[in-house]
This record gives C-alpha cells, structure tokens and sequence, in this order.
C-alpha cells in the first residue's frame, strides 16, 4: 500500500514538518532536485533512505541557477507525477516552494563559491553556480537536514556543495550517488526528454567515448591529450554536436590535468546535441 506523503508548499507548514521529525530525534535526509523525477533522482532518495529515518524531497526549479531564460522557460515539470513516485518509494515529504517564497522582495543575500565554481559549467554558464550555491544554503537553513545527497551526474555541482558545507560549517553529511544511466548508457538527465530519437542516437557517442577512454586508461594509458582524443573521436565530425569541454580533472580542485593519476582523476564533459546541453563524467581508477 502506498504510504502518505506530506507536501509542503509553504515555508511555515516546512518548518513545522522539519520541526516534528526533529522532535522525535529521527535523523532527516534531504534530496533537492528541480523535478521531473526519473531513476537517477529516486536512486538519490534510496541512498537518503539508507542514511537517515525519514527522507523529505525538494522540488524547485531554482530560476537563479539559469543564466538563459529559454532554458527556464522549457523545463520539464510533472509535479503530480513526481509525488506520485516519491509516494510510492516512501518518501516522507516533498517541499515545493515558489521562486517568490525562497527569493523573497529586494533578495541580496548570494552565496558563492569561488575557484571551483568559475570552470566548467561555472565558466560556460554565468551565474549558475552561485544560483545553485544559494539555493542549496537556503534549502539547508529551512530543513536542517542531518544528511543530504547529491549525484556525481553534475559532479561539479557535488564538489561545490561539499565544499561550501566544509567552508560554511553546516555540519550536514554529504553523500555521493553515482550516476545512473539508461540501458543505453546514455545518462539519465530531465533533458533528456527533449532528444528527437535521431540526437539521442547521436547522444550515445558521449559516454561511449567516456568508456572508450576509460578502457585506454585501465589498460595504462594516462595522458589527458590521447584519453581526451579517444573521447572525441566519435563525436567530432558529428552535425548538430557542439562540444562544450571534454577534459581530465583532479577530482579535488577540477583543474585539467596533463596525465591522469591511479585515482582521484575524472573526465568532465559537456556537449549540446542539437542545442541541448548534456553534461557527463567517469572516474578513472585503476
Ligand atoms: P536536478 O533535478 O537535475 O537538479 O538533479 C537533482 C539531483 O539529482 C542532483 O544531485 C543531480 O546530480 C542528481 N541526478 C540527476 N541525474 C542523475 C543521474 N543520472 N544519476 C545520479 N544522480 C542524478
């Protein structure tokens, strides 16, 4: 039978939610996506079902972290849906606040990291990360989760939160969910549903050139230039395909790297089939 789900869509009945689970000194997991849930988000709040007693989920599409309007305007949003499948995995509540109850009149008050925030996605996308930045530090104020989790999907965005919760001191568990992908490979993305079948297609070459990189560095390659090349290989030449970055990163910093080391370096890659932005990543570990 499916359990009841509480859904908050104020901040004032939240915080009489966070304040009863408090009470009862359960441990709170919290989940922040921007909805239209697919497995990658509800492999997310089985991770946060491991680490606490009662998982609360929120839905917001953070107008701050979008640096194009169009973007905003297009994304996906299936918000009964979303309840329905976070009902059914057990989740305890979902909070679904407006853009006007978190950013309140004359708002001023932006959270940014620094560095680790200006590459990448950071550098193709202005603005996006202090928008997420923000958004995650208001979200923890109002649900003072005891643990939060986040996908290795948007890894930059991972090694931002955890950053910023070690600089600001929030004393929240950050836990890491590995990337889900379609059968395909493709990585599971909301966007993803705007792919005609013909770019989804082409999408594919993506993480087929990440693996293909991959098996060259389990078989001993390590320089960045000749991982990078394998990558691309199946991708360049592609029409409609417009590579943003596909480089080798420390997994601390994000800074490109001319060899890859045994652990602790990835490739991050960002490529827009047919004007939409798909961003993917893998660990190299040997
Ligand atoms: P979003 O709704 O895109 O803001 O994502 C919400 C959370 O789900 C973020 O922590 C993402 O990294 C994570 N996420 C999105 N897609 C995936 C995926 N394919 N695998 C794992 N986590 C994901």
């Amino acid at each position: 039978m499916q359990k009841k789900i509480e859904v908050f869509k104020t901040i004032e009945t939240l915080r009489a939610g966070v304040k009863q689970v408090k009470s009862k000194g359960l441990r709170l997991g919290l989940v922040p996506t921007m909805g239209f849930l697919h497995e990658g988000h509800l492999s997310l709040v089985e991770l946060a079902q491991q680490h606490s007693d009662q998982v609360f989920v929120s839905i917001f599409v953070n107008p701050a972290q979008f640096n194009d309007r169009g973007d905003l305007e297009r994304y996906p949003v299936d918000i009964p849906k979303d309840i329905e499948r976070l009902a059914e995995r057990g989740v305890a509540a979902v909070f679904n606040p407006t853009p006007e109850m978190i950013y309140g009149p004359h708002f001023q008050s932006w959270v940014t990291v620094s560095e680790l925030a200006d590459t990448w996605e950071g550098a193709d996308r202005p603005g996006h990360f202090k928008g997420v930045a923000t958004v995650v530090s208001i979200l923890f104020n109002l649900l003072q989760p005891d643990v939060a989790v986040f996908g290795e999907k948007d890894f930059q965005q991972l090694r931002i939160i955890e950053r910023m919760v070690v600089d600001l001191k929030f004393g929240i568990d950050i836990v890491r969910g590995p990337l889900i992908r379609e059968q395909d490979g493709l990585a599971m993305s909301s966007r993803n549903t705007f792919l005609t079948s013909e770019q989804r297609a082409t999408a594919l070459a993506i993480n087929q050139g990440l693996y293909r990189a991959r098996e060259a560095f389990d078989k001993g390659e390590r320089e960045a230039k000749r991982l990078v090349a394998l990558a691309l290989e199946q991708l360049e030449g592609e029409a409609h395909v417009k590579i943003h970055y596909m480089s080798v990163v420390d997994e601390e910093m994000l800074q490109e790297v001319d060899q890859a080391q045994d652990s602790g370096t990835r490739i991050l890659a960002a490529v827009e089939v047919g004007g939409i932005r798909l961003i993917d990543n893998i660990s190299l570990v040997a």
